[in-house]
């Protein structure tokens, strides 16, 4: 591991996350929950439901859909590599001369980060995670907070006062209409065609009363890196959206850019196609998940789509992996079967279970392999369980299931 530095393309959550200088590595001050949580279900077999053997037993061994990249939740959660504590990596007679790396940045970043009561604040720890916007030239960002219940009602840490605030936060945003909300977002703007009036002119709700000027000049911070432009949009943003708007907010993050109808309307079909996997992957999951985030990215370089002929994999096995079981291709052949199948096996709301693709021209599915285009992630599991024999997460299913509804909308308006 070489040096860490600040990391730019952060665009919600506590500040003071970290890259190497590879890009490869990604680092935050973490909880000791999340530390579990990943070390869990790293550990879990292929084969298995999260970290709970135990419903193996319950699936009458159909176990085939389990195979199926995607259908777990460790296909869509970074990897864990580990974690790195200060003074850990000091050596031993130096104690009191030059403080080592990692201790100066937790000196410089922990300030920053609430650690809480409890045990969990004596040591702040960094989670090791594979950075997630690895290959992006220039990537636009956002952070969807998922559920309308924001707090574990069982974390006997979290103080009365928390779930009280948190419960108005949720009643007070998309998060209660919804059950998801924007935290924060960033927008390549390397034309500088992005500014207030251009986002409220082409965004605005107009069918509405009021003035709709949705975003607001104390939302919008512009930014430079690497000698580019970038548009980041806060998290008071994503607070004061309403369920009248977040539609608008939503196209805002995805048609603001220079890329052609094309590819926009691509990005949006492979952000759907993913949020179809995922959803199916969380109806199996027996857990509780509280304030996680998707994190969605697209890639602004022309030139790499260009390059890539518009194509990329639906997942990419980060980043060191090879596994790229969905391609970006409509399914073909005999669907029509399983869906007769399915329909009988599952009499869920919704059953997006894709069909298994076998893809010839992708046979790496790594980042390295075939650099992205765009993703989507789960992060941010900080207040994460397993609940064997409990069933799913319906407080997260029903935001996958919302933004999927808004999604659609505007893919279909394009
Ligand atoms: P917090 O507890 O501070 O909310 P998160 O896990 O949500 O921590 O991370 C904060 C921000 O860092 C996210 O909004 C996202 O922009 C970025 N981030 C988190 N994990 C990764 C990752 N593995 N790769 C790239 N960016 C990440
Ligand atoms: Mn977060």
């Amino acid at each position: 591991m070489d040096r860490f530095q600040d990391f730019f393309h952060q665009v919600a959550g506590h500040d003071g996350t970290l890259i190497d200088t590879s890009g490869l590595i990604f680092a935050k001050l973490a909880y000791q929950s999340e530390i579990d949580f990943y070390t869990r279900l790293q550990y879990s077999s292929p084969e298995s439901k999260i970290c709970n053997l135990d419903s193996l037993n319950s699936h009458d061994g159909d176990y085939d859909k389990y195979d199926e990249y995607g259908s777990r939740l460790k296909d869509w959660v970074p990897v864990f590599m580990g974690t790195l504590t200060p003074y850990a990596y000091s050596a031993p007679n130096n104690e009191g001369k030059d403080k080592d790396e990692i201790t100066q940045l937790i000196e410089k970043t922990s300030n920053a980060v609430r650690c809480g009561g409890g045990s969990d604040a004596k040591q702040p720890t960094y989670i090791i995670l594979n950075n997630l916007l690895y290959g992006y030239n220039y990537p636009s960002v956002i952070d969807i907070k998922l559920g309308s219940v924001l707090t574990d009602p069982l974390d006997p840490k979290i103080s009365q006062k928390k779930h009280e605030r948190l419960a108005l936060v949720s009643k007070n945003t998309t998060s209660g209409s919804n059950s998801f909300r924007i935290c924060g977002l960033r927008l390549f703007n390397d034309d500088d065609k992005i500014d207030l009036d251009m986002l409220n002119s082409t965004y605005s709700n107009r069918d509405g009363n009021r003035d709709d000027s949705f975003v607001k000049e104390e939302h919008i911070i512009k930014q430079s890196y690497n000698n580019k432009s970038y548009l980041k949009l806060n998290k008071g943003f994503g607070k004061s959206l309403k369920a009248d708007n977040i539609k608008q907010a939503l196209s805002l993050f995805f048609l603001s850019n220079s890329l052609s109808p094309i590819r926009k309307k691509k990005i949006l079909e492979n952000t759907l196609n993913r949020l179809k996997l995922f959803y199916n992957c969380l109806l199996d999951e027996e857990i509780r998940i509280f304030s996680c985030s998707l994190l969605i990215a697209y890639e602004n370089d022309r030139e790499k789509w260009d390059a890539l002929n518009d194509h990329e994999v639906l997942l990419r096995d980060y980043p060191f992996g090879s596994s790229s079981e969905y391609d970006d291709d409509e399914d073909d052949g005999d669907d029509e079967d399983d869906e007769e199948e399915e329909a009988e096996e599952e009499k869920e709301k919704v059953e997006y279970r894709r069909k298994y693709v076998e893809n010839d021209d992708f046979n790496g599915g790594t980042s390295v392999d075939n650099p992205p285009l765009s993703s989507l992630n789960l992060i941010d599991l900080a207040h994460a369980r397993s609940v064997p024999n409990q069933g799913r997460d319906e407080n997260i299913v029903e935001g996958v299931y919302n933004l999927m509804e808004i999604l659609k909308a505007i893919y279909n308006s394009l």
